[in-house]
């Protein structure tokens, strides 16, 4: 079935082609980072890609994402970053082997201790330390009690890592966090905790601070091909994401018609426009009303009107344009490319906004 005809393209060449690319940049093995439904671009079938490849550990957000895929038989580690809650444990026995919860304060160990009991030798963990970024990692004067706490129940430390607040703008305080984080690290090790694999680096890190990789980096976003940053551009990072319609109707209009909801645009001279069936519960910008563009037969059509909840009106009164026409959103036609970027600009967000926000009923084509 086409129903509608607009989905994401997702191009599985590509992605590995940015991991390789990333994977020469440094001496670290790759975590890649496939949170949020990587982004947007479709967790499963590119975690199934990651263990294909022989990648040794991917990350997620939360507790379900590591669930899923380890349910749909993707079996190899999984680095979970964010809070789950400690009664979860009890039925997490089974995959024990594969999860790698973050720890995040002595008192979510704590919890968990008391829910596992013995048990809780089966599981490794990952502390997150607080350099800087001032969201769930241990802060430093928490430490001496979480130690106490390890040593006492004998938990298994895999790993210790933390998280960079500004690297996309190779700003100085990263240095600051990683002395930071080296000084913690050295703290554990010293209180007689092995550390095996240490990891600080997102893709910004990775890719603009090579000389912070340790053990493992942990890039997102530039897996995807998008940029990590806004200052500085990486032009061997190829976007792995495509957003396609079809032009679903085409209108002539007359001077003083007004378009959509909240009549914003009025018609001032005869015109022509496709009507293209995505809309912001698709996960488009309402902010790109009567702002953003699309491309049509290599053309850029202006969107007229406010986008609305399935559907944008785009002028074409210069595009000899038919019914079924290839709409592009996001990606490239002909010589003219629209990126995630251009459009996060548009709608005053970053390009994870804008992959991320592509809601499920948008049909992901894996090619
Ligand atoms: N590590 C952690 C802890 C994160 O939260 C994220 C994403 O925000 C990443 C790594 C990947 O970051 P990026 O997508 O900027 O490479």
């Amino acid at each position: 079935m086409k129903g509608r005809e607009t989905a994401a393209y997702i191009n599985i060449d590509k992605y590995l082609e940015n991991l390789n690319y990333i994977q020469n940049q440094t001496k670290a093995h790759i975590i890649p980072v496939l949170k949020a439904n990587a982004y947007g671009h479709g967790m499963l079938p590119l975690a199934m890609q990651v263990f294909k490849e022989g990648y040794s550990m991917l990350a997620v957000a939360y507790l379900e994402e590591a669930l899923e895929i380890l349910n749909r038989g993707i079996h190899l580690p999984i680095l979970i970053f964010n809070y789950f809650s400690p009664d979860d444990f009890k039925e997490l026995l089974e995959f024990a082997h594969f999860l790698r919860p973050t720890i995040t304060s002595s008192t979510f160990l704590e919890k968990v201790c008391d829910i596992l009991g013995k048990d809780v030798d089966k599981f490794k963990f990952h502390i997150n330390v607080d350099t800087g970024i001032n969201r769930i990692g241990i802060k430093e004067e928490k430490l001496p009690q979480l130690i106490k706490l390890i040593k006492d129940r004998n938990i298994q430390i895999e790993g210790v890592y933390s998280h960079f607040a500004n690297a996309d703008e190779k700003d100085d305080f990263t240095r600051v966090q990683f002395e930071k984080y080296k000084g913690l690290l050295d703290y554990i090790i010293g209180s007689g905790i092995d550390v095996e694999k240490k990891h600080i680096s997102n893709s910004a890190a990775a890719l603009f601070f090579p000389e912070f990789a340790l053990d493992y980096v942990r890039p997102g976003i530039a897996t995807y091909g998008l940029q990590p940053s806004t200052t500085y551009k990486i032009d061997q990072l190829k976007p792995i994401l495509e957003l396609k319609s079809i032009v679903a109707n085409i209108q002539n209009l007359q001077p003083n018609d007004t378009i959509g909801y909240g009549r914003t645009y009025e018609v001032q001279k005869r015109m022509k426009t496709a009507i293209v069936p995505i809309g912001y519960a698709d996960g488009y910008f309402r902010a790109l009303s009567n702002k953003g563009e699309v491309l049509i037969n290599g053309k850029r059509s202006k969107i007229l009107g406010r986008v609305s909840m399935d559907q944008i009106v785009v002028d074409v009164t210069d595009n000899n344009v038919s019914l079924g026409d290839e709409v592009v959103i996001i990606g490239r036609q002909k010589y003219d490319q629209i990126t995630a970027e251009e459009v996060a600009e548009n709608a005053s967000t970053i390009n994870y906004e804008v992959t991320s926000r592509i809601a499920q009923r948008v049909r992901r084509i894996y090619i």
